[in-house]
């Protein structure tokens, strides 16, 4: 089926957000780009980047289907995929996944896959296209705690497959990170609202500001459904355990970014020290330059091979002004009138342990102050061991143990950052979706072998 024709930047309906404060910091590719790029893909056969996407998205059909402006058809190959095609156009680290397969990237430039699956699904969202429809109802019922990109790319499989579904979500609106965590000019809330809306429109019931286990008990969700996934995400971020914290001025990274993504007054934060060096530590530092900060700093107690952002995250920070400070601990935080002042970090240095890893060692006589204003954790994110105990899940540390999304129980299944280990694979929305979609199909399986009398 053929998409309305999309021939100019000007048949291409304005976006809101992109008129808002929250500016992009990645503009759309125009009409003429779009076509160079799609002429210049290959369409290789047993194509690298699909084998790279974890949520094998068929790249050379869905960029085959622009060139021949049949963009109905490319938003499907994307979103059949992959429920939250969408927000991964824009946040994926393309330059790890499909764009560093890409056989052209050894002569040339790779194909740029993000920025043309962005453009898809952005036409699908201003357009309104209706993109897929629900199975023949199997009678049976999902329940779904959480409505992030694992749970909504589970509701959206489930849906498909022809079971009722019911998804419990804690915040008022669903997306989970990709529309409260995030920095907005990176993903847009509504593109996140968008994708969510193209699930919920399959028939989903949707609970929202229904915290389970507080709003309703693990016991009633288990009693009351055939199967139960478990998409609950990881929590904000954990203290750092030094004097000071309950001083005002000191933010959680990920608080810190969802007020400003929710249009949320938030003071000037002057002078910032950023405690941490992930992708969050980044995302924090630079949102808070957008919003005036007058020095941003971030602290590691490692060094810069130890960070954890990735190095296009890091060009950018520096790009944005953000200086960075290695092998730095912070001890306290210092303040005057119940406000942050201050903050008492302590050099550090890496030893080897008995392990064969590092070792933070601080050096005594080290310590040092600096001046500021706001401090921001930013330092991981903590677990939801209290759920996972309510419902008698099995977890290691708040990690629930799954093998192919089952758990320990047998209606219990799980998907997306609430299975992921450290050290294991990565937190990224793609693996979320991937996860969501496999899980749906075991869930699937295990409500197809009760209903011939097995499991
Ligand atoms: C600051 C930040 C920046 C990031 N940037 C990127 C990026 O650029 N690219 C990328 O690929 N990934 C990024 N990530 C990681 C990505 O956001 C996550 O891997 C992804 O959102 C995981 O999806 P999820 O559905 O498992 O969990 P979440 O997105 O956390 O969703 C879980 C949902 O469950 C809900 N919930 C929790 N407990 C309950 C309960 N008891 N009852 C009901 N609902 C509940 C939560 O409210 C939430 O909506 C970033 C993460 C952070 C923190
Ligand atoms: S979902 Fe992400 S990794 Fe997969 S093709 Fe799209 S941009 Fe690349």
């Amino acid at each position: 089926m053929t998409g309305p024709a999309f021939k100019s930047p000007l048949d291409r309906p304005a976006l809101a957000e992109e008129d808002a404060a929250h500016v992009s910091i990645h503009p759309p590719l125009g009409h003429l780009q779009v076509r160079h790029e799609a002429n210049r893909c290959l369409y290789c056969y047993d194509a690298p980047c699909t084998r790279a996407c974890p949520t094998h998205i068929d790249v050379p059909a869905f960029i085959r289907k622009i060139a021949t402006d049949n963009l109905l058809g490319s938003a499907r190959v994307i979103m059949e995929a992959n429920p939250i095609g969408a927000s991964c156009a824009r946040v994926c680290p393309t330059e790890y996944l499909c764009e560093g397969a890409c056989v052209l990237s050894h002569d040339e430039s790779p194909i740029r896959i993000g920025d043309l699956q962005r453009y898809v699904t952005d036409w699908a969202r201003a357009t309104g296209v209706k993109l897929f429809t629900p199975g023949p109802g199997s009678g049976r019922q999902v329940a779904i705690i959480g409505g992030g990109p694992a749970g909504l790319s589970a509701a959206r499989e489930l849906r498909l497959l022809g079971h009722a579904v019911t998804v419990f979500e804690a915040k008022s609106q669903l997306g989970g990170l990709d529309t409260y965590g995030i920095v907005p000019f990176r993903l847009p809330a509504a593109v996140s609202l968008w994708e969510a809306e193209q699930v919920t429109a399959l028939g989903v019931e949707v609970r929202t500001g229904t915290v389970v286990g507080l709003d309703i008990s693990a016991d009633t969700v288990l009693s009351q459904f055939d199967a139960v996934v478990l998409a609950c995400g990881m929590g904000y971020v954990p203290e750092l355990g030094i004097p000071g914290e309950d001083l005002q001025g000191v933010w959680d990274a990920i608080e810190l970014i969802e007020r400003v993504k929710m249009g949320e007054p938030v003071p000037v934060p002057g002078r910032v020290a950023v405690i941490g060096a992930g992708n969050t530590a980044i995302d924090a530092a630079t949102c808070a330059r957008r919003l005036g900060a007058e020095e941003v700093v971030i602290y590691y107690r490692r060094s810069e091979a130890e960070m954890t952002a990735y190095p296009s995250e890091f060009a950018f920070a520096k790009s944005e002004g953000v200086v960075f400070r290695w092998r730095c601990l912070p001890v306290r935080i210092l303040g005057g009138s119940g406000r942050v002042q201050g903050i008492e970090f302590v050099a550090t240095d890496l030893v080897q342990d008995a392990n064969g890893g590092q070792r933070v060692q601080p050096v005594p006589g080290s310590e040092f102050m600096v001046a500021v204003d706001t401090v921001i954790r930013a330092i991981g994110q903590s677990r939801r061991a209290r759920l996972l105990e309510a419902l008698g899940v099995e977890h290691e540390a708040g990690v629930v143990k799954t093998t192919d999304g089952r758990t320990n129980l047998s209606k219990v299944f799980a998907a997306g950052d609430c299975t992921f280990a450290k050290g294991g694979r990565e937190a990224m929305v793609v693996e979320a979706a991937e996860q969501g979609k496999r899980t749906a199909r075991q869930v699937h399986a295990f409500l197809s072998g009760q209903a011939q009398g097995g499991v």
